[in-house]
């Protein structure tokens, strides 16, 4: 089935990760719908994602890394995750493998390695879209490039004279290259966590979060976020009182991993250090912490700087969009943004709470852009 019409299609997808996916299983929707005679024309439409494989940032991920959900609530929309066998959540690479079948299930049209590097504003509207293979013209743009390309790694003082190796998240692949060598983890969320627990029985670890780490009740994993986050945003939305969402609850959803490695006592964490030193961490009393290696678990930020030739302006720190249910530019009406975090939607960065976002994004683009 020809989606494209060339290069220039009505709306243009950015990212080919899970939010693009279920933006791509809503534009299908509307060319089926339109196919049976249910609805008026449909947009045409292409994805285009700057990775070689299909999966998104899941084919990065450190091998252990353990979903903090049961495959069945961890779907995208129309077609269930399958079964995992192993212990525990699924895996990252179960993870990429279904993304990779979802694709191809609904003949999704990606083109990839593709990489978007400027949008501008078209003469007469739409887009021009600039990419390392071509340009492509559009009236729309989703964007959802996600945030794994642009981790925030922190520079305290020191950090030049520090004689080891530092990295982020986004460099870990698992413990190996670590066994048996003094490592400081730094940072409280999910992601510390997960690399403390999974380095602890290998190597020295150090795990260090600025405030004291906050678990999740045992019993809360995905399903229950998603609720907690759902309802946040809808009593925000009414202008209702809000239990201040997930946050409120704790930072660490306890996967087994981490309730296994808690339970044996071996994440106790240190607050954060004030400097970086030759050899190590120096802390706020003056004690010495040594460290051949640190790993920055301090997050991610959204990946934009392919929009910055529209001059977007930003509302704590991301764009400003119009309110949801679909997050659209306040500057830029054919531009809309899906992924990312709450603020494109509850669990919006999620497997499970990126459907409902992108079914009213597409909803969005359908109706209020004439087509
Ligand atoms: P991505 O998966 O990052 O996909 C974006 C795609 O856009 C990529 O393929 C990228 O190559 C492409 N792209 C970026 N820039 C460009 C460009 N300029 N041009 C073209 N393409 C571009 N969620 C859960 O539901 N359950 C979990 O257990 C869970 N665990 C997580 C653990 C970690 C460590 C992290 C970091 C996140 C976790 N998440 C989890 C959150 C979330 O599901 C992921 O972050 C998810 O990958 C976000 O999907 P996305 O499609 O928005 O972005």
């Amino acid at each position: 089935m020809p989606v494209t019409s060339g290069r220039n299609v009505d709306v243009l997808v950015i990212g080919g990760g899970q939010a693009g996916l279920a933006a791509g299983f809503y534009l299908n929707r509307l060319r089926r719908d339109e196919a049976s005679g249910r609805s008026g024309p449909a947009p045409t439409f292409a994805i285009l994602d700057a990775n070689a494989e299909p999966g998104g940032a899941w084919q990065h991920y450190w091998n252990s890394l353990e979903l903090f959900s049961p495959a069945a609530y961890s779907s995208l929309p129309g077609y269930r995750m399958p079964a995992w066998k192993g212990e525990g959540n699924p895996s990252a690479d179960h993870v990429a493998n279904y993304l990779r079948t979802y694709e191809s299930r609904y003949d999704l049209p990606v083109h990839r390695p593709v990489r978007v590097q400027a949008v501008r504003a078209a003469d007469g509207g739409g887009y021009v879209t600039d990419t390392d293979r071509g340009q492509w013209t559009s009236r729309v743009v989703i964007n959802a490039t996600g945030s794994w390309n642009t981790p925030q790694f922190p520079r305290p003082p020191g950090s030049d004279r520090f004689a080891g190796q530092q990295l982020h998240t986004a460099g870990y692949r698992g413990p190996e290259p670590y066994a048996g060598r003094n490592v400081v983890v730094v940072g409280g969320g999910n992601s510390g966590a997960q690399i403390a627990a999974d380095l602890a029985p290998t190597a020295a670890v150090t795990w260090v979060t600025r405030n004291p780490p906050r678990y999740l009740p045992d019993d809360v994993d995905g399903r229950a976020l998603f609720d907690i986050a759902t309802r946040r945003v809808r009593a925000l939305a009414a202008g209702e009182p809000e239990g201040g969402g997930v946050a409120s609850l704790g930072d660490i959803v306890a996967v087994p991993s981490v309730r296994a490695a808690r339970d044996a006592g071996l994440l106790d964490a240190r607050p954060m250090f004030s400097r970086l030193t030759p050899g190590g961490v120096q802390e706020e009393d003056g004690k010495q912490l040594d460290a051949d290696v640190i790993i920055w678990c301090t997050g991610f930020r959204p990946d934009l700087q392919h929009l910055q030739p529209l001059g977007l302006t930003t509302r704590n720190g991301v764009p400003a969009t119009d309110a949801l249910p679909a997050t659209r530019s306040v500057d830029s009406p054919g531009l809309f943004f899906l992924g990312y975090g709450d603020w494109c939607g509850p669990a919006s960065a999620t497997l499970i709470g990126v459907g409902a976002a992108a079914r009213d994004t597409v909803a969005a683009v359908a109706g209020s852009v004439s087509l």
